[in-house]
């Protein structure tokens, strides 16, 4: 599956052609660089909609597997289906994900060296399925480890609760990940699951006071509505109907029909209790749940100095019991700010609009905070049991990256900036890890490098990045302005610094035709997967994400036991400046990168075939906007580095031309006339059969 030529061996020649082809499908080829013409964007499309018509969802791009999302079960993913692929080459078996989940898993426990499987692509486009039927394929098959066989029902059983938290219906899925997330699954020296570790990415907690049209809140919110008992339900003060909350109403779709949110919830409730919750804890996090609920239902009346006063007491009455806080300091906290001036306190009182931003930004932290604890709370419970033992030393991770898809809607904002640039990262990390290291392996082979036509995004996540003259810098510049800069300053600032990017335009930097499409708050930016305009509304205020002190010290003095882990008073103390959410972000980002870096990559790179969620439709001929297709089809075949070891001539290095080396190659390996085609660089490969051969041979010599 990778190409490693350096790991080969030197001895002697073994070629077999037995093992023939049990590809079933012979549809399109299975391998897009079996194609002739495989640079070809439209050759590589046109290959995918055979395969995807006759219900093919996978196809590999040398060591990329690509996944079309079907949008219906099409039962390929049985215990059966798992057997098949268990412990079998890769070119013997027609592309699955099942097959990319064994050779990661083979290649962990023989070189014992750590995996990562890479899973991108848009919103929508199956990433998070793939990651489930990964962690599923290790639950089922792999030998159950001889203490703690529960961790193996603990990494399922993780998943639901944190998509119950996690995620969303949005216009693009209605199952949407808005957290990103990336899990480490550990391995003892047996290869049985011990134990792992999940790290979560910027959860998008403005959802938590605003959805926008024909999109809902997180889903727990729902569940919780729909499915808790009438008991529960009553000591949290809450009524069945959705329409009853306002930070449930913004979107008007509170009901979705792929979404059953009463029998998710009876999945959550079981799930929780497999990842170590008390029915205590139970109680508690739900308490915390409907208090976001109340407290979007907080509501103020100015009184006769246009200071906010609360005037839903009953709702105050709830949160002030579930949050275990006093009454009159939360009343206090929600309509007044506390600045220390000279070492004094002062209480200025808000008006209506600080009020409500006030309410808001509390509702958003006690949500937010909460899920980071939560996913704490899940890492506890998958921590390995046995840290002492002599089979922790020797754990091999194998990690599972799912993070949010690109994303572009009608209207864009600072959370679609976070996450696209996330994306731009990951296929900056795609192309150093597989174009670079294959042309540097080029390089060290003597081997004239043709370079494949692609777009590397690296100038992107540079002008995001970069230091003093990224966004992220022009930005987090403005946040130390307060009172004076505004989003409006903060777009001149960054029209003035980055004027003449070819991937950056405004209203005022656009010609007169582009102009049009522009609004003066907006910004655009060409991204690797298409264009995206973002409107510079609330920049600013997401990036400083400020929580008022005395909502802050409300908080701390909370009696809620998870509330207390959430809100710790050495915050209050600290006197330095928290780092911005987009810079907090991005050194989370590099270290993910860091992590990626250190283990062996591979990729699975799922397309989404319609923006109507619907099985059934041809694949288009073109991606749609944002689809970005591409980008995964550049990879030659270093022929003669994959295969020089299966020659003695052409080991271990060929001094001549390398279509000379290729030439020699070919015939030692007994290719017939008709099997290839030599190009000026390339080999092209006719027939399957040939090439799996081949790799059969390379096989044996590991
Ligand atoms: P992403 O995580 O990339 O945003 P999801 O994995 O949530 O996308 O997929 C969106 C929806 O598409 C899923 O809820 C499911 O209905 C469907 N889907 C995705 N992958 C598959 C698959 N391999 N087989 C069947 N349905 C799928
Ligand atoms: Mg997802």
């Amino acid at each position: 599956m990778r190409y490693r030529a350096s790991a080969l061996g030197s001895d002697g020649v073994r070629v077999t052609m037995e093992s023939g082809l049990t590809a079933r499908d012979r549809v399109g080829v299975q391998d897009f660089v079996l194609l002739e013409n495989f640079t070809s964007e439209a050759a590589f499309i046109e290959n995918l909609r055979r395969r995807f018509r006759e219900n093919l969802i996978y196809t590999y791009i040398g060591p990329v597997l690509v996944s079309v999302n079907p949008y219906r079960d099409l039962q390929i993913y049985s215990r059966q289906h798992m057997e098949r692929y268990r412990g079998v080459s890769f070119y013997e078996v027609p592309p699955h994900l099942f097959a990319v989940a064994d050779t990661v898993y083979r290649a962990l426990r023989t070189e014992r060296r750590d995996q990562a499987v890479m899973i991108s692509g848009e919103s929508g486009a199956g990433k998070t399925e793939a990651t489930k039927r990964l962690l599923q394929f290790y639950a089922e098959t792999c030998p159950a480890p001889k203490r703690g066989g529960a961790v193996r029902d603990r990494l399922l059983q993780s998943n639901p609760v944190l998509e119950a938290f996690g995620n969303a219906k949005t216009l693009r899925n209605d199952n949407s990940s808005r957290f990103g997330k990336y899990m480490d699954v550990q391995f003892d020296f047996k290869g049985a699951p011990v134990g792992g570790h999940i790290l979560s990415y910027l959860l998008e907690k403005s959802r938590v006071v605003h959805q926008n049209h024909g999109e809902r809140n997180f889903h727990i919110f729902y569940q919780l509505l729909e499915g808790g008992e009438e008991e529960t339900l009553r000591r949290l003060g809450l009524e069945r109907n959705p329409q009853s909350y306002l930070y449930l109403v913004k979107g008007q779709c509170a009901k979705v029909s792929s979404i059953n949110d009463k029998s998710d919830w009876k999945v959550v409730r079981k799930a929780l209790a497999v990842i170590d919750f008390t029915e205590d804890e139970v109680e508690d996090l739900l308490s915390i749940v409907a208090s976001v609920l109340h407290l979007g239902n907080i509501h103020f009346a100015a009184d006769e100095e246009s200071n906010a006063q609360v005037t839903t007491e009953n709702q105050l009455k709830y949160l002030t019991r579930l949050l275990s806080v006093e009454g009159s300091t939360l009343r206090e906290a929600l309509t007044h700010r506390k600045i220390i001036a000279k070492g004094e306190e002062l209480l200025s009182p808000l008006n209506l609009e600080q009020a409500a931003y006030a309410r808001d930004a509390l509702a958003k932290a006690v949500y937010s905070r909460t899920f980071s604890w939560l996913v704490g709370k899940i890492n506890r419970s998958l921590a390995s049991k046995d840290v002492d033992s002599p089979s922790w030393r020797s754990t091999t991770v194998l990690g599972l990256l799912d993070i949010y898809g690109f994303e572009v809607f009608q209207h864009n904002s600072f959370e679609q900036f976070c996450i696209n640039y996330c994306n731009e990262k990951l296929q900056q990390l795609f192309i150093e890890l597989t174009l670079k290291s294959e042309q540097e392996e080029y390089e060290a082979e003597g081997i004239a490098w043709e370079p494949v036509p692609y777009f590397n995004n690296k100038v992107i996540c540079d002008l995001v990045e970069e230091k003093f003259k990224g966004i992220i810098s022009i930005l987090d510049e403005e946040c130390l302005r307060p009172g004076e800069a505004t989003d409006l300053t903060f777009l001149e600032k960054l029209e003035d610094t980055v004027k003449h990017h070819p991937h950056f335009l405004t209203h005022k930097l656009a010609d007169q035709r582009t102009r049009k499409s522009l609004g003066r708050g907006e910004f655009r930016l060409l991204h690797y997967a298409g264009e995206v305009t973002y409107s510079v509304t609330g920049f600013l205020d997401k990036n400083n994400d400020l929580l008022f002190r005395n909502l802050k010290e409300t908080m701390c003095s909370s009696k809620n036991p998870i509330m207390s882990q959430c809100f710790d008073r050495s915050e209050l103390s600290d006197k330095k400046r928290p780092e911005t959410v987009a810079t907090q972000f991005k050194m989370s980002l590099l270290q993910l990168v860091e992590i990626l870096q250190s283990k062996e990559p591979a990729y699975v790179r799922c397309i989404k075939p319609n923006d109507a969620k619907q099985p059934g439709r041809p694949l288009p001929r073109s991606p749609g906007q944002g689809a970005a297709w591409g980008g995964a089809v550049c990879i030659p075949p270093p022929l003669v580095p994959r295969y020089k070891s299966l020659c003695p001539e052409t080991w271990p290095s060929w001094a001549g031309r390398p279509q000379d080396g290729v030439a020699v190659l070919v015939r030692h390996l007994g290719y017939k006339p008709e099997e290839y085609k030599m190009g000026r660089t390339k080999i092209f490969i006719r027939f399957p059969k040939t090439l799996f051969a081949t790799e059969d041979a390379l096989e044996l010599r590991r």
